[in-house]
């Protein structure tokens, strides 16, 4: 690993790849991109800053173990749910849900970066991704342009244009991990979702995830158009913990708060020939539960095998597999017009399928059966007007498109 700037690499050569945003989805590219073998390729990531910081924890569910095993924090194969009425432990086995600190993360990545004789690093804030020509050109503030063959770029260069064809809900939350004297948590069990909470006019749960019989982290979330004050997550967050978790004595270890956004708007897959878009800027955020992190990996590792295979980064989204883009727009139809209570709607899904037919549903690898067994366990008078509303604001808008949420895959 070089910086820019040293002599070994200056500034003024041309780059393979240019990675801008060194986050989730850029360092996960860089090492996709190492993985498939192209070791020899000349990279360059940027960022405004080096990440330090612990600023998030990505969950999510996998089989057997992933490319980013050895930062795996922790592992549960059994998922308490707690929905309207009905609670039950989830056993997901072969699944395992999984947690990956963002501090061990970058901590990693930084480590292995340094052993890489032909990736630099740059830090500056990116003011421009664009294809000029047959290249790709990144400005900086500081003056700079750095020349690529192809870049890839995961910061959100353009605000989202709200538009009335598609939905626009935000999942937010703020996590706290205490601890306390007391052995309060079943390290062997994380709360997936606990609805037991007051809903409000949206959707709102708690997530418990012990890191040990002291220790876990509490999150509250919530589906909604609009920001809470801090105070309210505060609050909520405080009697989750003292009158469902039973905890009166603990002290707060740790603090996150994010923003996901929950919408079928179209996240532009490229900026030109020559510029992919990647991670949350490039459709990867599953729209119905805001889930990223395996979404991310599964199209980093497309990319890399294509540039392997064929020297481009084309990957396309066979076209079955748009439909579940229509079972997204249709359950934020179905919250954001009210036609039914989040709270019912997950609690149908995990009452009525086995979790490993939803976990299925959501990393898009249903069967059709799967996918009309999944349909028939919800609401369905409430799914199909919501498909129809979908349909219908997509076929009403002017240059509508009518399911193409990007033209690249974000699998
Ligand atoms: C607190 C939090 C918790 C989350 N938890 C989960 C989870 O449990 N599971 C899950 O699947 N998803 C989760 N997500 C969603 C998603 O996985 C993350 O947001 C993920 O980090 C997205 O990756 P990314 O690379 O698109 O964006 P980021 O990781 O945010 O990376 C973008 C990078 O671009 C840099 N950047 C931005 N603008 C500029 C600029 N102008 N110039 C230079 N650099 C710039 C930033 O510094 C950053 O490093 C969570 C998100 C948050 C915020």
């Amino acid at each position: 690993m070089i910086n820019v700037g040293d002599s070994r690499l200056g500034i003024e050569e041309r780059f393979d790849y240019i990675i801008a945003g060194a986050g989730a989805a850029g360092l996960s590219l860089v090492y996709h991109l190492h993985q498939a073998g192209l070791t020899d390729k000349r990279i360059l990531l940027l960022d405004r800053a080096p990440k330090t910081a612990n600023d998030r924890t990505w969950c999510f569910w996998e089989v057997g173990e992933g490319t980013f095993e050895p930062v795996v924090f922790r592992r549960w194969e059994r998922l308490a749910f707690h929905g309207e009425d009905f609670s039950t432990v989830l056993e997901i086995a072969p699944y395992r849900y999984k947690m990956i600190r963002g501090g061990d993360f970058y901590r990693f990545m930084a480590q292995w970066l340094d052993a890489q004789p032909n990736i630099a690093r740059a830090y500056a804030e990116v003011t421009g991704v664009e294809t000029e020509g047959n290249e790709a050109v990144v400005r900086t503030n500081d003056g700079r342009a750095y020349h690529g063959a192809w870049a890839f770029n995961s910061i959100l260069l353009d605000p989202l244009a709200q538009r009335p064809t598609y939905h626009y809900l935000l999942q937010h939350f703020l996590g706290w991990v205490i601890w306390t004297p007391a052995c309060a948590f079943d390290p062997n069990v994380a709360t997936l979702m606990d609805f037991r909470v007051d809903q409000a006019d949206d959707t709102r749960f708690v997530y418990v995830l012990p890191f040990d019989a002291h220790t876990a982290l509490v999150e509250y979330t919530v589906f909604s158009r609009e920001l809470l004050p801090r105070s309210d997550y505060v609050r909520q967050l405080e009697a989750y913990i003292n009158d469902r978790l039973r905890i009166t004595d603990y002290e707060t270890q740790h603090e996150e708060f994010g923003v996901i956004p929950m919408t079928d708007a179209p996240f532009p897959a490229r900026r030109g020939a020559r510029v992919i878009n990647i991670g949350t800027a490039g459709g990867c955020t599953k729209p119905s539960t805001g889930y990223t992190f395996q979404r991310i990996q599964r199209r980093a590792q497309r990319i890399a095998q294509a540039l392997k295979a064929t020297g481009r980064p084309d990957v396309a989204t066979p076209p079955l597999h748009k439909r579940y883009q229509l079972f997204d727009s249709a359950l934020l139809n179905v919250l954001d017009e009210g036609r039914e209570r989040g709270r019912r709607v997950f609690t149908d899904l995990f009452a009525r399928n086995p979790p490993q037919r939803v976990f299925r549903f959501l990393d898009e690898d249903t069967t059709p059966t799967e996918d009309v067994q999944i349909m028939s366990s919800v609401n369905i008078p409430a799914f199909v007007a919501a498909t129809a509303d979908a349909l219908r604001r997509r076929l009403a808008a002017p240059r509508s498109h009518p399911l193409s949420h990007t033209d690249s895959s974000t699998r």
